[in-house]
């Protein structure tokens, strides 16, 4: 019995690449007395009074603007290298613990077994998308999970999701034996390919954060593993039944083929020696 095909959910649902032009520095979102402000909700210019969530420097809003992106940048202007993603980044986070909601993106994966035969005994694992809504939410700093944090908590009655957003770097390998080992479930959110409509309003941004399934995958599920488990339990069974059946088919076949040469041997032995025959008191014409 071997396991074939086993789709990863990496491999399955995978981060969507989208072409989409490099927004590098063009910052959408500024601090103003801590709080992280989209640039259409300040004054334009130094007026905005908003600094840089990298680099604390003060920043410039570009609002006033018809045919490019609303942004912001440096009074200085400097290239901030890492604006723009810290920006994305808190902002995301912002969103999650504002709005308390997420849409969970669909799973789905075939489990196959190959028999003795060499058919394909299949299961489908499946998961519909989904909108939760989180009763708690906790940024990372205030819920430390061991060696592994995530960028946000939901809490949703008795269970705990744990939300990576990526910006830059996906979750690593060692992080994702740390999140296997703790057994709860994770989402990455991918920011790493938004679209300028995306970044064009906070509604916009909040909209692709928490609804935009295209962006998102499971890094780890406890229903997903528990129904595979199952599924994968009850194919070992379906093939166990399958093989039994098939070794009493055989069995069978052996014994009828044993029983073909049998005739086969005995017709031989009465056409060489036609007296045999004779000795069989029911034998053809012997009336
Ligand atoms: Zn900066």
């Amino acid at each position: 019995m071997k396991l074939i095909e086993a789709i990863t959910m990496e491999d399955r649902f995978g981060p969507t690449r989208r072409n989409a032009p490099q927004l590098k520095h063009k910052i959408p979102f500024g601090l103003k007395d801590g709080a992280l402000l989209h640039v259409l909700e300040v004054l334009n210019g130094k007026a905005c009074g908003c600094v840089c969530p990298a680099c604390s420097e003060s920043l410039i809003a570009v609002n006033n603007v018809r045919k490019r992106i609303p942004h912001f940048r440096h009074s200085s202007g400097a290239e901030c290298a890492s604006g723009y993603e810290t920006a994305i980044h808190m902002a995301a986070k912002d969103v999650l613990l504002r709005r308390l909601t997420l849409g969970l993106p669909e799973y789905s994966e075939l489990l196959q077994l190959a028999t003795s035969d060499n058919r394909h005994l299949q299961k489908n694992v499946y998961l519909p998308s989904k909108v939760i809504t989180a009763d708690r939410a906790y940024p990372e700093v205030s819920q430390a999970q061991g060696s592994f944090k995530p960028d946000v908590i939901f809490e949703v009655g008795d269970h705990q999701l744990f939300i990576e957003i990526r910006v830059t770097h996906a979750v690593d390998d060692e992080k994702k034996t740390k999140i296997r080992n703790h057994g709860v479930s994770v989402i990455e959110i991918d920011l790493s390919q938004l679209e300028p409509e995306m970044l064009q309003d906070r509604a916009a941004f909040d909209d692709v954060v928490c609804f935009d399934l295209l962006n998102r995958h499971w890094v780890f599920s406890q229903k997903i593993e528990q129904k595979r488990s199952k599924m994968m339990s009850q194919l070992r069974e379906e093939l166990e039944a399958y093989e039994e059946h098939l070794a009493e088919a055989i069995r069978l076949k052996v014994e009828e083929d044993k029983r073909a040469a049998n005739r086969l041997k005995a017709e031989a032995a009465i056409r060489s020696n036609p007296q045999l025959s004779k000795t069989k008191p029911q034998a053809a014409g012997q009336g």
